[in-house]
């Protein structure tokens, strides 16, 4: 006979571990599915992951497989159905979204039912219970799918109905402690797993007040101008055109690699320079705003006049200004803090 399959939502971190690791010592096979996103950490970026996000899976033997939900999530973020959280987070949408998702894997694979890692409380807004029930219902997914860490706390699957899965030997922890779970880790064996993550970059209020601006300039935003809004200082300078300045080589880095053969990018010659990109069309007058912009950030800022490198795909030319003042950076800057500061809308 066959053994029974279920599917995972699987992060990488404590709580989903623990909840694959419940079913599976139940005898089900289980199959996870890892969601990406735009605005999650990057998995080669150790310093905001832990080492080898899926060393839980290699340690107990379940297979992972990588699913990006790219513009899907896009479109959930600019409209989610059941709003926003505190910033530019569409929790709820994201959990549905995933959900989604993972039906059309568990039909695929022939299995059974679906397991998350979620604990009844944990997260104010998608971990409410009634939350969860709107999520799956949402989902096309009632009943089934299955929270082995607070099952006890809720309404018994179709999976404990039907006895695939022993209700006694799953648990009922609820709310923000996690002790609970970290004494579970300790009896399965589960030494190494990542501190709590915060959730994406859309939990932050300061990305989340440049990506809300930047959807007020462009409905449709270019992947570049999402990844941009990571890197440096923004600035900007009409409707459709920023300029961004890199705070430090890791970001100058990151943001020539960004570029393509279009992209106008600006340095300050013979001095410790920022790199600054413009992204969007830009003529004249704004060019010489955005080189005393790059020339304000270089080691060259107390001079009167700098020379500033404008280079776009294989031309360059030299510009001569003067390093943009206090008051300009003030206005052009895009930052949550100076803008309340100011009195403008965040
Ligand atoms: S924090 Fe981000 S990735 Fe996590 S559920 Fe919310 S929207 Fe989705």
């Amino acid at each position: 006979m066959s053994r029974v399959r279920a599917v995972a939502l699987y992060s990488g971190g404590l709580d989903s571990t623990l909840a694959i690791l419940a079913v599976m010592r139940q005898g089900i096979e289980v199959k996870a599915v890892t969601f990406l996103n735009h605005f999650g950490c990057e998995i080669s970026d150790k310093s905001s992951c832990s080492k080898d996000p899926f060393s839980a899976a290699t340690k107990f033997g379940f297979e992972v497989k990588l699913c990006h939900l790219s513009e899907k999530f896009i479109d959930i973020v600019k409209n989610p159905k059941f709003g926003h959280g505190k910033n530019m987070n569409p929790c709820m949408d994201c959990r549905i979204l995933m959900l989604k998702e993972a039906k059309e894997f568990m039909l695929m694979t022939g299995s059974e039912f679906i397991i998350t890692g979620e604990v009844i409380g944990q997260r104010p807004m998608s971990q409410r219970r009634d939350a969860l029930d709107i999520i799956d219902r949402e989902a096309g997914l009632r009943g089934l799918v299955l929270r082995p860490l607070s099952a006890k706390l809720m309404k018994p699957t179709l999976a404990e109905e039907r006895n695939i899965v022993d209700r006694e030997l799953l648990f009922n922890f609820g709310g923000r402690t996690r002790k609970p779970q970290m004494a579970l880790a300790r009896e399965y064996g589960l030494t190494e797993y990542p501190a709590p993550a915060g959730g994406c970059l859309l939990t932050e209020p300061n990305y989340s007040f440049r990506l809300r601006e930047l959807l007020r300039h462009d409905p449709s935003p270019s992947l570049t101008d999402l990844h941009l809004l990571r890197l440096g200082r923004h600035f900007r300078l009409n409707q459709g055109c920023k300029v961004i300045v890199g705070r430090d080589k890791s970001e100058n880095e990151k943001m020539l690699a960004l570029a393509d053969a279009g992209t106008v990018l600006l340095r300050v010659p013979g001095y410790g320079s920022p790199v600054a990109l413009v992204a969007g069309p830009i003529t004249g007058a704004d060019l010489a705003t955005a080189a005393s912009l790059c020339a304000r950030y270089s080691d060259a800022r107390g001079l009167s006049v700098v020379d500033v490198i404008v280079s776009q795909g294989g031309s360059e030319q030299v510009l001569q200004v003067a390093p943009a003042s206090a008051g300009l950076v003030e206005e052009l800057m895009l930052d949550m803090a100076r803008k309340s500061r100011i009195g403008l809308p965040a």
